[in-house]
C-alpha cells in the first residue's frame, strides 16, 4: 500500500518532512501548500512538488506560479496530512479543514497535547499512534529529552529528572527572533518541557528549567537523573551507542560544541546539514554513586531536524503499519542514521 501524504505549512519543518516523505518507498507526496509566495515555493516547484494554495492564489499568480488547486483539493487526494504551520494555526486547521474533510492529521510541537490526545516519539510510544486519526509530534526539545530518558528508564529505572534546556535563540533563517546579546531565562517553573515529556513518558517524574542564548545552531540540554539502579559511565555510553537516533560524540574527535557537530553533519553530506540524532557528549557523562545513583549528561538537539523522522514513523503508525521497530529502521535507512 502506498500512503498518500500532504504537507500543510512548508517552512522549516514542513519542507524537511516533505522531502523525507518523497524519499519513502511506501509513501507518495501528493503536494505541499503555499500560504504566501517565497523562495520555499520556488524550491518546491523546482523539486516538482504539487503546490496547493491556502486562502487565495493571487500571491502565487503575481509571481508566475500556477497552483495545482487549493487546500480542499489537496485534502481530497491524501490519506493523511502533516500540519507544520506556525503554532496555534494547526488547531484552526483541525476545525476548519481536517475534521470536516475526515482526513487524518499530524500536528507539531507548537500545538498543545490536547489537540490530538496522542503525543509521539517513535522509539518511546509508537503503538499509541496506531490507527489514530490525530497525533502530535512533540517539540524538538521534548523529542531530545524523551529519546535519551526512555533508554535510561528502560535500563536503570528513573526516580526523577532535573533538566535545563539551553535553547538557541532562533533558527538560522529566522530574522525575527533573538536574543542577539543576552541570556534570557524562562520565568516559569517548571518550563513547559517537563509536563510535555510526561505526555510521552507518562511515569517519569521530571522538572525542567530553560533559557535562551544567542545561537541558531542547536539546543543544549544538561540533565541530572536519579536512578533506581546503580550505573557506571561505560555502561551508559554503551546504552546510548546502542539506542536508535542517539549519537555519542567525543571531545577526542573535536566535536566539543554545537558548531562542530553541525559542521560534521554538513561534511557527512546530510541534506541541509541536518543532524536528526540526539548527540550526547561522551566526556560529559558522569555518575555519582556514593549514597545515591545520580547520572549526569549533556546532549545537543538539532531543532530543525530531530522531529522529521518522527513525522515519518507517525504517518506509518496512524495508517496501520504495526511494526514500530521496522518503521524506525526504514526511516533511519533513508536518513543515513542508525
Ligand atoms: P515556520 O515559520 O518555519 O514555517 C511555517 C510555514 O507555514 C511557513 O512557510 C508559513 O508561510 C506557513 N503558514 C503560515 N500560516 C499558514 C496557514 N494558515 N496555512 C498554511 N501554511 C501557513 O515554522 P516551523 O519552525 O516550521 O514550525 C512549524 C511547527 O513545528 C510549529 O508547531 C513549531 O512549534 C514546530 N517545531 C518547530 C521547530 C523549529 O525549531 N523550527 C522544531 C520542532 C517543532
Amino acid at each position: 500500500m502506498t500512503i498518500k501524504v500532504g504537507v500543510n505549512g512548508y517552512g522549516t519543518i514542513g519542507k524537511r518532512v516533505a522531502d523525507a516523505v518523497a524519499m519513502q518507498k511506501d509513501m507518495k507526496l501528493i503536494g505541499v501548500t503555499a500560504h504566501s509566495y517565497s523562495f520555499n515555493t520556488e524550491v518546491a516547484k523546482q523539486k516538482g512538488y504539487k503546490i496547493f494554495t491556502v486562502d487565495s492564489d493571487n500571491d502565487l499568480k503575481l509571481n508566475g506560479i500556477k497552483s495545482d488547486g487549493d487546500m480542499n483539493n489537496l485534502l481530497e487526494e491524501v490519506d493523511i496530512i502533516v500540519d507544520a504551520t506556525p503554532k496555534k494555526v494547526g488547531k484552526e486547521n483541525l476545525d476548519k479543514y481536517y475534521k470536516p474533510k475526515k482526513v487524518k492529521a499530524i500536528f507539531q510541537g507548537g500545538e498543545k497535547h490536547e489537540i490530538a490526545g496522542t503525543s509521539f516519539v517513535a522509539q518511546c510510544n509508537y503503538n499509541e499512534a496506531l490507527n489514530k486519526d490525530y497525533a502530535r509530534i512533540v517539540s524538538c526539545n521534548t523529542t531530545g529529552l524523551c529519546r535519551t530518558l526512555h533508554a535510561v528508564d528502560k535500563k536503570y529505572g528513573i526516580e526523577s529528572v532535573h533538566a535545563t534546556m539551553i535553547r538557541r535563540g532562533a533558527d538560522p533563517g529566522d530574522i525575527h527572533h533573538g536574543p542577539i546579546n543576552a541570556i534570557v531565562p524562562v520565568l516559569e517553573m517548571p518550563s513547559h518541557h517537563g509536563p510535555d515529556v510526561q505526555t510521552v513518558l507518562h511515569n517519569v517524574e521530571i522538572f525542567t528549567t530553560a533559557l535562551s542564548v544567542p545561537s541558531t545552531l542547536m539546543h543544549l540540554h544538561t540533565l541530572t537523573v536519579d536512578l533506581k539502579k546503580k550505573a557506571n559511565v561505560n555502561d551508559v555510553i554503551e546504552l546510548f551507542k546502542n539506542s536508535t537516533r542517539i549519537r555519542i560524540v567525543r571531545n577526542a574527535e573535536h566535536l566539543r560544541s554545537t558548531a562542530e557537530i553541525i559542521e560534521f553533519a554538513r561534511d557527512l553530506g546530510r541534506l541541509r546539514g541536518d543532524m536528526p540524532e540526539i548527540c550526547v557528549w561522551q566526556e560529559a557523562i558522569g555518575v555519582i554513586s556514593n549514597s545515591y545513583n545520580k547520572l549526569l549528561y549533556m546532549q545537543a538537539v538539532h531543532q530543525e531536524s530531530d522531529v522529521v523522522p518522527e513525522n515519518i514513523d507517525c504517518i506509518r503508525a496512524m495508517t496501520g503499519f504495526k511494526d514500530g521497530a521496522k518503521s524506525i529502521a526504514m526511516t533511519n535507512k533513508c536518513f543515513g542514521i542508525r
